[in-house]
């Protein structure tokens, strides 16, 4: 696998729903991976990454934007409220907006610094307890609150329990995302991203199919 690889399969599987490939983006999730792979990545091209922490990401990105021109950081993890400033000088997307307070918190950042970045709201659509996410139920005024704090909300975001299919909970997203008028869809990873694009993933977040596996530590 590798980028190459799987930029055309984000393409096929555009082609093969009828949709245009430039309406997906595909979000190469570096958390972990070594410098050294990151910057074949660049080095091919590729200007769109995701990463889980705040810390670590403000660890190796600000040596590699001075290299790179364009780089686009996607934030995918949970975000604590007191990281948020450190969030919005790093990212361009957030994609782990989940409660209120943290909410407040972004709006009171973009009024300070006359920007925001596009955000998504997560979704617990598996209803598991241990997951970052609004649930379901709550997601409509969540969303309608966060509106009329004048957020740049661009859409939604979930992670399937593992043991699910993980086109349920797809679908489940698409379907909050359009009754709230929300275009955006932050959905599929390595192992689903071509179900998630049949489905209408305007983001896909794929790491180790790009990078190969993880190695902790
Ligand atoms: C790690 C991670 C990914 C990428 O997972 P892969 O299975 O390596 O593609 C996607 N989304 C989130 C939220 C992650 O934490």
């Amino acid at each position: 696998m590798g980028l190459q690889e799987i930029s055309d399969r984000v393409a096929q599987a555009a082609r093969a729903s009828g949709r245009d490939s430039d309406a997906i983006k595909l979000i190469a999730v570096s958390k972990v991976q070594p410098n050294a792979r990151i910057n074949a990545v660049l080095t091919e091209g590729h200007r769109c990454f995701g990463e889980n922490r705040v810390q670590e990401a403000a660890s190796k990105w600000p040596d590699f934007r001075a290299r790179f021109d364009g780089i686009d950081l996607h934030l995918i993890g949970p975000l604590q409220t007191n990281k948020a400033r450190q969030a919005f000088e790093l990212f361009q997307a957030i994609h782990s907006l989940d409660r209120p307070k943290l909410a407040k918190t972004f709006a009171r950042l973009a009024q300070e610094t006359g920007g925001c970045p596009d955000l998504f709201v997560q979704v617990n659509t598996g209803e598991e307890p241990q997951k970052a996410g609004v649930l379901p139920s709550e997601a409509d005024a969540f969303v309608s609150d966060c509106k009329a704090l004048d957020l740049p909300i661009c859409g939604l975001m979930c992670i399937p329990p593992v043991d699910e299919e993980a086109s349920l909970h797809f679908a489940l997203l698409a379907k909050i995302a359009r009754r709230n008028g929300l275009d955006g869809l932050s959905m599929g990873m390595s192992a689903d991203f071509e179900k998630a694009i049949a489905l209408g993933a305007t983001h896909v977040r794929v790491g180790s199919a790009i990078f190969g596996e993880r190695t902790p530590g």
